[in-house]
């Protein structure tokens, strides 16, 4: 049995081997589905972690990774170029605000951030020939990868054990918000004020703040108001702080727009784009930036070059499958797709609403849902797996976030499911 082999060999990420049990193995997926070595079906209401845009198995994308493969599949970066990174970069800049039109490759969520961190930070060093400013500020509950970098600017509590060897970040607290939260203009003047308080004592010496744009994803799917970003923007701005968008998990229509941002009436200096980017293919990710940062870099000093890079930078078959996928989402089929999730989970929240007095904080913004269980069972994850459909609840946030191919009434029966699995 493939999961036993498994077990004796593989060590899995975010998982205490010890008392995880036996890895699902999967043989195959198609559309939302995942099949298991037994045939069942699981609908997967994650993504399969957030990256699958348009369904498993999509046949455009896995014929435009093919042909890419017989005709270039990988090359140097450094010094060389090919169709695949430039096309997409083009086809991505007119989805973005004017200013953003810098494209910088990596392969993953964690190592985009950390571009971004490195940049800004490397932006004030080369503006002003020394290191003058030695910080960064960020959000509670902020997630944006394991890298030491992405946790040092992070708030999440997997990384505490590592603080120690953190460079120096300053979090603000974080108004997490939901449907009929008479609360929310307190919480957002409060982290307004600790902002204020942080940037009187720090603003000189920030380097740049980083936030998940509208939803942190990790610590639960907690959502901000679009206001509140810009409320942010505005102050941190004032002491020239830099902004870094991690749109990791929020890009590619899973907010109801393409971008978070468009959401937010402000534009950043860096946004970091992974996960959806190749529609769940392939990894690559983008760190995008203006053309202010870029002329920083600008020299005939090599020291002012951004020495960072990766092996599989641009690949040409990551690159093509985020072309495609991206023509996809753009497509009017996608966007109606986009559209009746949305309504779907605002039916199917109310649905648990009417039925379970332990389900609350009800959210949903585009594609995501969320909600909190109180005394959440340990049993959770096994028992949704059982009825077919893979749930990886977040502590006590239980979310949905499909890929688009899902239907309402695949939405509508989940929530039925889910409904019966709450039981008090
Ligand atoms: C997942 C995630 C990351 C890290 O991405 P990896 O590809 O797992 O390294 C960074 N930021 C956000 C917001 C994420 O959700």
């Amino acid at each position: 049995m493939l999961s036993k082999r498994d077990k004796k060999i593989i060590w899995h990420p975010f998982t205490q081997e010890h008392t995880a049990g036996l890895p699902l193995a999967i043989s195959r997926a198609k559309g939302s589905y995942l099949y298991d070595e037994h045939g069942k079906a699981y609908l997967d209401l994650i993504s399969s972690w957030w990256v699958n845009l348009h369904g498993h198995g999509n046949e455009q994308i896995a014929k435009s990774i093919f042909e890419q493969a017989m005709q270039l599949e990988h090359v140097i970066f450094a010094g060389f170029t090919h169709a695949p990174a430039v096309e997409l970069c083009e086809a991505l800049k007119k989805c973005l605000p004017a200013m953003l039109e810098r494209f910088f490759f990596s392969d993953n969520g964690s190592t985009c951030v950390e571009a971004a961190l490195k940049m800004a930070y490397q932006y004030w060093h080369n503006l002003e020939g020394k290191a003058s400013r030695n910080l960064f500020l960020c959000f509670d509950g902020g997630y944006h990868g394991d890298t030491f970098g992405a946790m040092s600017a992070g708030r999440s509590h997997f990384h505490g054990k590592f603080e120690q060897l953190f460079f120096k970040s300053i979090a603000i607290p974080f108004p997490a918000t939901f449907e009929n939260d008479h609360d929310v203009e307190s919480k957002e003047q409060n982290a307004l004020d600790a902002l204020d308080e942080q940037l009187t004592k720090f603003g000189e010496q920030a380097a740049a703040i980083i936030v998940e744009s509208l939803v942190q994803g990790a610590s639960g799917m907690r959502m901000c108001r679009p206001s509140f970003l810009k409320a942010v923007i505005e102050k941190v701005r004032q002491y020239g702080i830099l902004v870094i968008f991690d749109e990791v998990m929020t890009g590619f229509g899973r907010t109801g727009t393409l971008f978070a941002l468009d959401q937010v009436d402000a534009v950043p200096d860096f946004l970091c784009l992974s996960k959806g980017i190749t529609g769940g293919f392939l990894p690559l990710a983008l760190t995008v930036t203006t053309n202010q940062i870029y002329s920083a870099f600008w020299s005939d000093q090599w020291d002012k070059a951004f020495a960072h890079g990766h092996s599989y930078t641009a690949n040409p078959l990551a690159c093509r499958a985020a072309i495609t996928s991206l023509q996809l989402l753009l497509g009017s089929e996608t966007q109606v797709a986009i559209t009746a999730i949305n309504v779907a989970h605002k039916a199917g929240l109310k649905y648990l609403a009417q039925r379970t007095g332990a389900a609350k904080n009800f959210r949903v913004l585009g594609t995501i849902a969320a909600f909190e269980i109180e005394n959440i069972s340990p049993n959770f994850k096994a028992t949704c797996l059982n009825e077919g459909m893979l749930i990886r609840p977040l502590g006590n946030a239980v979310y949905l976030l499909p890929p688009y191919s899902t239907t309402a009434l695949e939405l509508k029966d989940s929530y039925e499911k889910l409904s019966k699995i709450i039981t008090y």
